[in-house]
């Protein structure tokens, strides 16, 4: 039985990148993010945490901890006796949107937990905490000479999968990548449009990159989120796998995707659906419709990806895995949950999410 929740606690946290992280639609500096800490009657403590983000999940650091610090806080603590799954669905139920801000309570709730089962988080939810992962390493959108730079660097580092980032001019997009490709040969590429092309330029840059001859995995979203008309064309048009991901925001948005054959693949985030109760059921969708699915991040504190790592391990529908967000963090004080050495991904074997951390301040 879970224990009552006695106390969730918030506070903002911030981190330097190490280089800027550049989509179509945004530049990210400085990560801005929020920790919790939720504790258990009993006096375990689980961690979660989120990232800001205004271009996807419309959050700030301030609505963030206003949503922890009142209806999500409401929802854990005056619930009644109702487990895992009906704290979960209070907290999905505690508000509208907030879903960064649901995930970071929904995570350390998990994490709590799976510490009072005394198992890594991943084998709680059925899954062997043995596994490897293997995630890509993302490449910023930028100039092609930067570009391949940063795909060179990428590739001697062990990653033999790269995301680039596209989306915001499709000539210079395929220039980009033939920069890319011709620095890392050997890696296999995986695009980020982030909405950033409309429907006849995304299969006329698609189609060109597949009559170069450049080996791609797939393609994240070539289209608006709102157009699965569109995105289901250009998904019928090429031969190159599509993913959905900013479409893909809740179950229920899953579901409309596999029905209307939107894309061949979609991409869960924890803080874009509001937890790990709610990916799992995207998965689970996935799952029943034959459909694999890619576990990601946003730019958001170390938890967070150590949490999706748990998840990815966790369901069969996930077959790929991007969580290589934290490597763009400078912050040595908020470490532990994994190890990521060249692409491969080994979760600490520890109680819940593995992660104790040593926050900036405190005595070790
Ligand atoms: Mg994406």
């Amino acid at each position: 039985m879970l224990p009552a929740v006695t106390e969730l606690r918030a506070r903002p946290y911030s981190a330097p990148l190490a280089r800027p992280f550049i989509t179509a639609r945004r530049r990210v500096d400085t990560m801005l993010g929020v920790l919790v800490e939720l504790e258990l009657a009993d006096g375990t403590v689980g961690h979660g945490s989120a990232g800001q983000s205004f271009g996807v999940t419309g959050e700030s650091v301030e609505s963030i901890l206003a949503a922890l610090n009142g209806p999500v806080t409401q929802a854990l603590i005056e619930r009644p006796a109702a487990g895992l799954r009906g704290v979960t669905c209070a907290v999905a139920d505690s508000c509208v949107g907030n879903v960064a801000a649901k995930a970071a309570a929904d995570v350390a709730l998990h994490d709590a937990w799976s510490r009072t089962l005394g198992v890594p988080l991943t084998e709680a939810l059925g899954g062997d905490a043995a596994s490897v992962l293997r995630t890509d390493m993302t490449v910023s959108l930028d100039t092609p000479q930067r570009m391949a730079a940063a795909a060179l660097e990428a590739a001697g580092d062990g990653f033999d999968v790269l995301k680039i980032k596209l989306g915001d001019d499709r000539h210079a997009d395929l220039e980009r990548l033939r920069a890319v490709r011709d620095a890392a040969p050997d890696v296999r590429f995986r695009l980020d449009a982030n909405q950033g092309w409309d429907v006849k330029s995304a299969i006329r840059v698609i189609r060109a990159i597949e009559d170069a001859g450049i080996p791609l995995e797939l393609v994240e979203q070539p289209v608006g989120k709102h157009d699965l008309a569109g995105m289901a064309a250009v998904t019928a048009a090429v031969d190159v796998p599509v993913m959905a991901d900013e479409s893909v925001s809740s179950p229920r948005s899953a579901l409309e995707i596999v029905q209307r054959r939107a894309a061949d693949l979609l991409n869960i985030k924890l803080a874009k659906c509001g937890g790990i109760g709610e990916a799992l059921a995207i998965a689970d969708i996935a799952r029943a419709a034959g459909v694999d699915c890619m576990v990601g991040a946003m730019m958001e504190p170390r938890i967070s990806i150590a949490a999706a790592a748990h998840v990815a391990a966790a369901h069969p529908a996930v077959t790929l895995v991007d969580l290589d967000s934290a490597e763009w963090i400078d912050d040595p004080d908020l470490d532990g949950g994994y190890t990521l050495h060249g692409g491969e991904m080994h979760l600490h074997p520890g109680p819940g999410i593995g992660f104790a951390p040593r926050v900036k301040g405190e005595q070790e």
